[in-house]
């Protein structure tokens, strides 16, 4: 499938989502996830008018940051290695997965500027999932006071592999809710406007509970590199 032709169709799913919950499409960004695919796809991608990129590993973002560059808005949406920081956060343009003090300390030492990041939490507890538990998030809000280079803009989530809808609407609803808290707190270095959440199989879902970022692997570009 083109990736012209998946993206009409995820639009029109976009803005029958924001239709239902009163939204504005405008206010819903598709960050395309290319960490399955060729460097072509992704060009493809950017092509057909997607403007973010997502990937996860540093190998990944570093061959598609060579060829693309600032073509694209860059989101970093993987586990970051503390080692591997000093490679990456001056390409970046949003961290998606800001879990750990000791991350935020290398990433304060090794950015130019402050990097726009958002804050990963573990809204399903699930144990395989990075991020912090919600009951600690304000604290970590907090802690990241002591970090200039670290800028919160928002909250992003992961939510389990699931088609209980109950469930889902439930993760991505806290998310809201702690995000909303934490943008009341009126913090100068965590205006915290922005909630990332929403993959190929809830995305819908994500929208219908407030997403602004949506990150979008296979249903938009496919996770094989053939397709
Ligand atoms: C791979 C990945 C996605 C995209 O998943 P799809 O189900 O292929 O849309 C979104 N977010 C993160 C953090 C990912 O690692």
């Amino acid at each position: 499938m083109l990736v012209k032709d998946n993206l009409n169709v995820l639009n029109q799913k976009i803005e029958k989502a924001c239709l239902k919950s009163g939204r504005a499409t405008e206010d819903v960004s598709i960050i395309g996830v290319t960490k399955y695919v060729s460097i072509q796809r992704a060009k493809e991608a950017i092509d057909a008018g997607v403007q973010h990129l997502g990937e996860n590993r540093d190998e990944g973002f570093l061959a598609k940051f060579e060829e693309i560059g600032s073509n694209a808005t860059w989101h970093y949406i993987g586990n970051l290695q503390t080692r591997k920081v000093k490679s990456v956060i001056n390409k970046v343009d949003y961290l998606h997965s800001l879990d750990r003090l000791s991350l935020a300390k290398e990433i304060d030492k090794r950015a130019n500027a402050p990097v726009l990041c958002f804050v990963q939490v573990n809204v399903s507890g699930e144990e395989s999932k990075q991020g912090i538990a919600p009951e600690h998030i304000i604290e970590f809000i907090k802690e990241l006071a002591h970090f200039p280079n670290i800028k919160v803009v928002g909250l992003m989530t992961m939510a389990p592999y699931s088609s209980d809808e109950v469930l889902l609407r439930t993760i991505f609803r806290k998310l809201r809710v702690l995000r909303d808290e934490i943008k009341n707190l009126n913090l100068d270095y965590a205006p915290c406007q922005e909630l990332s959440m929403g993959m190929s199989n809830d995305f819908e879902l994500a929208i219908e509970e407030g997403a602004t970022y949506i990150r979008i692997g296979t249903s938009l570009v496919g996770n094989k590199e053939e397709e």
